[in-house]
């Protein structure tokens, strides 16, 4: 079988033994796989390092027929994110996003969009150009797409009454129906949240766009304390959980 070569970004490395490390890697080829870098923890001539989490590389992996890990055989840094990795609040925020892609996506289904999605947080995120929680909510938001679960926040979940046309300034937002309750409707519905009707336009413009015009949205302390609290909790809801690495987020955000 030939090798396989695709550019990788390190999602989870363990220590395997005394020599090994294996690691999951969200690759743009073929989604996420999981590898065994061989003699990497051993020897750091090998791999000179590299194999740290969020790191991209260029990596050639070899197949083995008996066992689901592939064999890493060379990799080649591509950025590091040095600037991620010396500060605690955006390496937590970055952990976050990348427990996320791993619990969610099925090994070996490519998944482009999302590659160069979380690329690209990270890369924002790493150069401080704007703050880790608007590049979090943007994450979210259009993570929540790719991954077929967009909450409904144009109309009312229960009437279908028009964002535009709910007089109040602010709705409930009702997980089991995925989508915003207009007052009226509140009654009917066993909501968790509540939304100004402010955070949720600006949560739509975040959606609609490319990702550089998506970053330049100005958003209100509000708009993003309640777009946050809004995004973890539904992503946890359909998760069926919440992860150990929004706990520590949430833990360091508080201090
Ligand atoms: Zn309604």
């Amino acid at each position: 079988m030939p090798n396989f070569t695709s550019p990788a970004i390190v999602l989870r490395r363990i220590d395997f033994g005394d020599y090994d490390i294996i690691l999951t890697l969200f690759t743009l080829n073929k989604g996420k796989i999981s590898v065994i870098a061989k003699s990497a923890k051993k020897s750091t001539r090998r791999f000179g390092g590299i194999l740290e989490l969020f790191s991209v590389l260029d990596i050639v992996c070899s197949f083995r027929m008996d066992r689901d890990l592939m064999i890493l055989q060379e990799a080649d840094l591509k950025n590091s994110f040095s600037g991620i990795r010396a500060d605690l609040n955006k390496t937590a925020y970055a952990c976050y996003f990348a427990e996320l892609v791993s619990e969610w996506t099925e090994s070996e289904a490519k998944q482009e969009d999302l590659y160069l999605l979380l690329c690209h947080v990270l890369e924002q995120i790493d150069a401080g150009s704007i703050s880790e929680e608007v590049s979090a909510i943007m994450f979210l938001m259009r993570f929540a797409s790719i991954a077929g679960i967009r909450p409904n926040l144009l109309r009312c979940s229960i009437c279908r009454l028009e964002l535009d046309k709910i007089k109040e300034e602010r709705v409930a937002f009702d997980f089991s129906k995925s989508g915003i309750i207009c007052q009226k409707c509140a009654g009917r519905s066993v909501s968790r949240l509540s939304l100004s009707i402010g955070t949720i336009k600006q949560l739509l413009w975040v959606e609609s766009g490319g990702l550089k015009k998506a970053g330049k949205i100005k958003f209100t302390p509000l708009a993003i304390k309640e777009g946050l609290d809004l995004l973890e909790a539904f992503i946890s809801y359909h998760l069926g959980k919440e992860m150990k690495s929004l706990k520590f987020l949430k833990q360091i955000r508080k201090k």
